[in-house]
């Protein structure tokens, strides 16, 4: 196995880098659950003027930021509208109902990642003692790597402001989908009551998420952060990272985008591979599932890691350089060359 790993799993596995650590290192520092963590303090004050919010709170992880969130905004017997596939629903444990009494009410997303407006529109309860209060729509973007339509996110949360709910973004790669259409954050955040934001996936930063929303909800988040376990004390050292990460590395989200195509016309040329590629900085490629097993062993003992099941995923990130893309595509084309 070569030294130094491609490691196209996720982009959840950048290393800080020198400069990042000096940051982290030279951060001024205090008991955040006091409150007085000035590194903290300025990190949630950034993404909240970023996103164009109130508020912001840092979490340990995504999954802690986005289940503080629905805990916000509903309660217990609340019901939230979720997609099928979406991080909040299908990858998080289950933690809304399982800790927080909510029930989720999954609908079949759509192949652009949307929930079809008629859909949401035919899973809001009527109040009747029958039913769950439906409280809240919740959306995902980028989701699958896809961009969510910005006409769309706008019917979607006007409809969900007109029957009453309120509205939560999982934006774990809301950065990567400003960078991908050219808008500021802050216009994919403006419909949305609250957005999680993971500075530990393209962005680079090893720890931490932040949820962006009004004083109030933001408070009330607060308080279920320190239920859940999250309230953390000198947590400045990490917020350092993802302030260094948002100064730093937001502009070269592009670049994960575009090695991300390159990787995807590579792949495309292999004639048993079908790609599906989107604007950011996820490919899908569905293999012949006989050739699953051996092509991963085959990029393993080249030093590409990869997560091959059928419709496998491969993500770009900054650890990964268009260097090591070509290598990606040469040893694809190697091994179905044999
Ligand atoms: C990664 C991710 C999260 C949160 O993940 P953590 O690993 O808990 O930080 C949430 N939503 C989406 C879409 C994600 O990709």
């Amino acid at each position: 196995m070569s030294e130094r790993l491609i490691d196209l799993r996720s982009d959840t596995v950048t290393r800080p880098s020198k400069p990042m650590l000096a940051a982290m290192s030279a951060a001024e520092v205090g008991d955040d659950v006091w409150g007085d963590d000035p590194t903290v303090l300025k990190l949630q004050a950034t993404l909240a003027e970023r996103t164009g919010k109130e508020a912001g709170l840092f979490f340990p992880s995504g999954t802690q930021s986005n289940l503080a969130a629905l805990m916000a905004h509903c309660a217990r017997g609340d019901e939230y509208i979720v997609g099928q596939s979406a991080h909040t629903y299908k990858y998080e444990g289950g933690g809304a109902a399982v800790l927080g009494s909510i029930q989720p009410q999954p609908i079949e997303n759509a192949p652009d990642g949307s929930l079809p407006l008629e859909k949401i529109a035919a899973a809001i309860k009527p109040i009747d003692n029958h039913f769950a209060r439906t409280k809240l729509l919740a959306l995902e973007n980028t989701i699958g790597g896809k961009l969510l339509p910005a006409a769309y996110v706008a019917q979607a949360t006007q409809l969900a402001r007109d029957r009453g709910l309120s509205t939560h973004l999982d934006g774990a790669r809301v950065f990567n989908a400003a960078v991908a259409s050219g808008k500021p954050v802050g216009d994919l955040c403006a419909p949305f009551d609250t957005v999680s934001i993971c500075c530990s996936k393209g962005l680079g930063a090893p720890v931490g998420s932040v949820l962006v929303g009004s004083r109030a909800l933001i408070d009330v988040a607060s308080r279920w952060r320190k239920v859940l376990g999250g309230g953390m004390r000198q947590a400045g050292v990490l917020a350092a990272a993802c302030l260094y990460a948002l100064d730093h590395h937001v502009e070269g989200l592009a670049q994960d985008h575009d090695n991300a195509a390159h990787l995807a016309a590579g792949l495309a040329q292999i004639d048993q591979i079908t790609v599906q590629s989107h604007a950011t900085n996820m490919v899908f490629a569905q293999i012949p599932e006989a050739h699953c097993a051996p092509l991963e062993a085959f990029f393993k003992e080249r030093g590409i890691l990869t997560q091959m099941l059928y419709a496998s995923r491969f993500v770009t990130h900054r650890d990964v350089s268009r260097d090591d893309i070509d290598t990606v595509i040469h040893a694809a084309k190697q091994y179905f060359a044999r």
